[in-house]
């Protein structure tokens, strides 16, 4: 993946770190637009990733908490799947991307970030996209810029079955 310039996301890497596990806290509060949760369904969610490698950076997290993918059990399997597929076909329609890449780093040689919980990243992607950040970052503060995004999908997500 061609690396994007996204500052924010040293507030990431430098920030401190919360103790117990950030997917396991959002999926039991009820805050799903301060938290950027798109969609819930019985095995998994849809959410905005706070600290995106590029617009409408979107991941796609199985509701049990584990770090091995290969024990995932076949119905998370199937959603996550699932999700993957329409959220694709949502940014597609809503924000027009030229290609996505799309994939889960497992382990921590692999750079994840948040090793402790499985989640698939969906990042859209433009032609020319590694200098985005004057478009977005110097005309907005990023979490107006992410709520915005948040509007723009949501609904979208509503009408999934
Ligand atoms: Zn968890």
């Amino acid at each position: 993946m061609q690396q994007l310039w996204a500052p924010w996301r040293m507030e990431f890497i430098e920030g401190k770190k919360e103790s117990g596990c950030v997917f396991c806290r959002i999926l039991k509060e009820k805050t799903d637009r301060e938290n950027l949760v798109l969609k819930r369904t019985p095995e998994c969610f849809v959410i905005l990733n706070k600290y995106p490698y590029n617009n409408a950076h979107l991941m796609v997290v199985p509701n049990e908490h584990t770090n091995d993918f290969v024990a995932l059990k076949p119905g998370a399997l199937n959603e996550m799947g699932r999700l993957a597929q329409a959220a694709t076909k949502i940014l597609q329609e809503v924000v027009r991307p030229e290609g996505f890449n799309t994939g889960m780093n497992l382990g921590h040689a692999a750079g994840a970030g948040i090793r402790e919980h499985l989640h698939l990243h969906i990042v859209p992607r433009w032609v020319g996209d590694t200098n985005f950040l004057p478009v977005v970052g110097l005309t907005k503060s990023m979490p107006q810029h992410l709520l915005d995004s948040y509007d723009s999908l949501v609904d979208h997500f509503r009408r999934l079955s």
